[in-house]
């Protein structure tokens, strides 16, 4: 069952492991069928140079398996994923990384506030990046809590974890997020640390949402 989509995911998995979001073997990414109600997800604890489509898993939105042709287990992160779809009936893709700079900040506690363009991007109510407070790994706190924090936007912060991204369309789409958070992480940690700590001036929400490709460029 769903050997593209599968094969996909593992293309994207390898692209975060190789651009460094999803070091060794942390991280994980989904895509729901919708219509049938399946997710098809990453297995738990496998090295992405070494995995095959054979060892991606199909469940329900119950946390049932349906389909672990080499046996494998589902992510234990599952329980999020499947969370954040039930409160996020537009969403199609998901991809949760422990990428550094968001971690840096994930451990701090401390939301991302619009103080570059590129904020616009992650869709966040107020254009600001919030943390899902802490909640164990792989626990039904930890799914509820990330889910609470994406109900409203395609990305967050997990308390003393890392990040979580998502995308209507699919998961190469959900993968940018999750690198356009991670730039935003870094880019703000710099301006804090060249600022000795001092908050940057912040974008207005009516200035992020004014965006429009120019008008002034004739096509065709
Ligand atoms: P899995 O390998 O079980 O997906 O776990 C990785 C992870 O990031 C846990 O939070
Ligand atoms: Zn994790």
């Amino acid at each position: 069952m769903y050997k593209e989509i599968k094969e996909e995911i593992i293309d994207v998995a390898r692209q975060a492991q190789r651009e460094g979001l999803c070091k060794h073997k942390s991280g994980n990414f989904s895509v729901l069928d919708r219509e049938n109600g399946l997710l098809i997800v990453s297995p738990s604890g496998i090295d992405r140079e070494a995995l095959t489509t054979d060892d991606m898993v199909v469940m329900s939105m119950e946390g049932e398996v349906i389909e672990n042709i080499s046996g494998t287990k589902p992510s234990s992160e599952s329980l999020m994923h499947i969370a954040i779809y039930k409160v996020r009936s537009d969403v199609r893709a998901i991809v949760h990384t422990h990428s550094k700079y968001a971690s840096v900040f994930a451990v701090l506690k401390k939301p991302i506030p619009p103080f570059l363009y590129e904020s616009m991007y992650l869709g966040c109510e107020g254009h600001t990046v919030p943390v899902a407070p802490y909640g164990r790994p792989g626990t039904d706190e930890l799914a509820k809590n990330a889910a609470a924090a994406m109900r409203t936007g395609n990305a967050c912060l997990l308390e003393a974890h890392g990040a979580v991204a998502a995308d209507p369309k699919g998961i190469r789409e959900a993968y940018l997020t999750a690198c356009y958070l991670e730039e935003l992480c870094e880019i703000y940690h710099h301006v804090l640390s060249c600022n000795g700590g001092k908050e940057p001036d912040l974008l207005p929400a009516e200035e992020l949402s004014k965006w429009s490709y120019p008008s002034e460029i004739k096509i065709g």
